[in-house]
């Protein structure tokens, strides 16, 4: 068994206490993962403040080279860390191959991103140009869904703007990103990336640190509510990435044939586990059973079992607490008349599997529409009236994503268009890129990710204002 260690100014660091890091398909112990207490997270706050000082002053040349060097690092390390994060986080190996892929391409496509200076006045009376500064260090809080493509999506736009970063992964897949920065630290100045790990605990921490100045923070509403709440004593700076509860809306035009492969790799991709999976799909009448019989077709096939298995295509659910909590909104469905037309049955432990799950005859007010699954069920709620639709499509807090589905997309385009979400796709749900600005609205998230607009949130603006005479 590895030992892991907290990464703090380049070197790997001991704690006094540990905990066991649980592989959700065999419920055996992968790893201990150490718990920094709060001096530790002080000295590593420290150290990302030291480097801050240089960092924030190397070219820009440097800091996009940076990048580049991160990517190759993890390109390099992928098979192995591909394979920590299957034990760890319970995804085949093939998703957490690309996973790994993403991280990389995200790390090497942010070296090629930059903020130049804008000049918004130049005439006889003044110079005006817009500058963009690093904001200090950036504490990042990431999930469990994707730990190691979410963290390099905040550390790496933070590094390539002159930032420093401490990062906190999730207490239920901490050592993939453990590993990862002890990685990444080989190719970067000491103190330039962080990584500190723990409980809960550990990110009220961050949140109220001083020595904090921004914090990206993905994860769920409640916690994001409490990011920034303890936030506000020092006023930082946020990014917050919280959860949806993505609709999607099938006209009547469409073909359930044609669509239902796309709708089904929408909801149940990472097993559902994906902060913009297809959550709720409103279907009409008239295609109502006829789409649900192409949808059972395409979510059967697959091979439920151990990530590092070959042939599995479908995991277990990263943890106990997830587990329960669709377990939970599954009994909850079949009480209050939700009809399973596939999967539905919990299998004997040990492990934490929910088969892919359809539950049609669904309606709002039962908690597997209303409450965010985060899990392979796909709820289907038949619909009359395309208005009606669209109103519960958006009759949620949340706003992430939403999805709509037509044989004419200006058609689509035009109800996607009506949707209250940060991304509206047309006979599709859940593609991102690098290069496409990503985020919620409503209690979804505040920012956006990626992207100039995304690479902007970890820089102030400062406004250099010359007077072309001293008169
Ligand atoms: P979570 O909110 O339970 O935990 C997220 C992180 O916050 C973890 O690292 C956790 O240790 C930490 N944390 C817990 N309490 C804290 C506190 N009081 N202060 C600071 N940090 C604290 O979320 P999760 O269960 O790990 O992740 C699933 C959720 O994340 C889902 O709701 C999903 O939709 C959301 N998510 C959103 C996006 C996005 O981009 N919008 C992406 C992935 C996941």
């Amino acid at each position: 068994m590895s030992e892991y260690g907290l990464i703090i100014n380049g070197k790997k660091v001991a704690t006094t206490e540990s905990f066991g890091v649980i592989n959700p398909a065999t419920e055996e112990i992968v790893g201990q993962c150490p718990i920094a207490s709060r001096g530790q997270l002080d000295t590593a706050v420290d150290a990302a403040a030291q480097a801050f000082k240089t960092w924030s002053k190397v070219s820009d040349a440097e800091r996009a080279a940076a990048c580049g060097k991160i990517a190759a690092a993890i390109n390099a390390h992928a098979d192995e860390l591909a394979t920590l994060l299957t034990q760890e986080q319970g995804k085949p190996l093939g998703g957490s191959k690309f996973e790994l892929g993403g991280a990389g391409a995200w790390a090497g496509y942010t070296g090629s991103l930059s903020l130049p200076d804008k000049v918004l006045q130049d005439d006889e009376k003044s110079r005006i140009v817009q500058t963009r500064k690093p904001i200090g260090v950036v504490g990042s809080i990431t999930p469990w869904n994707f730990p190691l493509m979410i963290a390099i999506w905040h550390v790496v736009p933070a590094i390539r703007t002159g930032n420093t970063a401490v990062l906190k992964p999730s207490p239920s897949t901490p050592l993939s990103t453990l590993r990862m920065v002890e990685i990444i630290n080989e190719v970067l100045p000491p103190g330039v990336l962080n990584c500190v790990t723990g409980t809960d605990d550990l990110g009220q921490w961050m949140t109220e640190h001083p020595g904090i100045s921004k914090i990206i923070f993905t994860g769920s509403i409640q916690t994001g509510k409490k990011v920034m709440s303890s936030s506000a004593a020092s006023l930082k700076r946020l990014t917050l990435e919280l959860g949806g509860n993505d609709a999607g809306i099938v006209l009547d035009d469409v073909d359930p044939a044609t669509v239902a492969p796309g709708i089904i790799h929408g909801a149940f991709m990472n097993n559902g586990q994906v902060c913009a999976a297809l959550k709720r799909l409103y279907v009409p009448e008239s295609i109502y059973e006829a789409l649900c019989e192409q949808l059972v077709a395409a979510a059967k096939g697959g091979t439920m079992g151990n990530g590092l298995d070959e042939g599995t295509t479908q995991g277990p659910l990263a943890n106990k607490m997830q587990y329960d909590k669709v377990c939970s909104l599954l009994k909850d469905a079949k009480a209050n008349g939700g009809r399973v037309l596939c999967g539905g049955e919990i299998p004997e432990g040990p492990g934490y599997f929910v088969p892919f799950t359809i539950i049609a005859d669904a309606t709002s007010g039962m908690r597997v529409v209303d409450e965010e699954q985060f899990g392979p069920l796909m709820p289907v709620i038949k619909y009359t009236d395309l208005d009606d639709a669209i109103a519960q499509a958006n009759g949620l807090e949340v706003g992430l994503g939403g999805s709509v589905w037509s044989s004419d997309p200006d058609r689509a385009s035009a109800v996607a268009a009506r949707l209250e979400s940060g991304t509206a796709w047309v006979n599709q749900h859940g593609p991102i890129s690098p290069n496409v600005p990503f985020g919620g609205v409503k209690c979804s998230g505040i920012g956006v990710e990626f992207g100039e607009e995304g690479l902007a949130e970890y820089t102030t603006i400062q406004v250099l204002n010359i007077a072309k005479s001293a008169a």
